[in-house]
């Protein structure tokens, strides 16, 4: 793994939750993004090195409004970037990881991802992503 790429926090309104990170943070949310195909609203921000995603459902049964049903608002993964996304999933599919997709799919932020189930790694839902290379 290359870095912790980003934290992903599951907000009830994104438009509440951006102003907040604003104040937070003292820095502009420089993107927001929708991903149809995971029905979420997501906002970023820029923190050095490191990235925060906050990430809004979009629908009454999305990913995200059931988690925000079950535990409430807050920390929803860590996504670590990797340099080569296929060969991480190898080795932590042979490492034992249970992952939640089998091959790695489009997400927000022009990446390519793969969730592991918190299951396997103490609670927390890891995202791995890599950057899709336009050539
Ligand atoms: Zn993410």
């Amino acid at each position: 793994m290359l870095k912790t790429e980003h934290i992903g926090i599951a907000v009830k309104n994104l438009k509440e939750a951006i102003s907040l990170f604003e104040k937070l943070l003292n820095s502009s949310c420089y993107k927001t993004e929708m991903v149809e195909s995971e029905q979420v609203n997501t906002a970023f921000f820029k923190q050095g090195d490191t990235k925060i995603e906050l990430l809004e459902s979009l629908s009454a049964d999305g990913v995200i409004a059931r988690f925000i049903e079950k535990k409430g608002e807050g920390m929803h993964h860590i996504a670590f970037e990797t340099a080569d996304i296929y060969a991480e999933m190898k080795r932590l599919q042979e490492e034992g990881f249970i992952l939640l997709n089998e091959k790695p799919k489009p997400g927000a932020d022009n990446k390519l991802v793969c969730f592991l189930h918190p299951r396997s790694t103490h609670g927390v839902l890891i995202e791995l992503c890599q950057e899709i290379k336009l050539s």
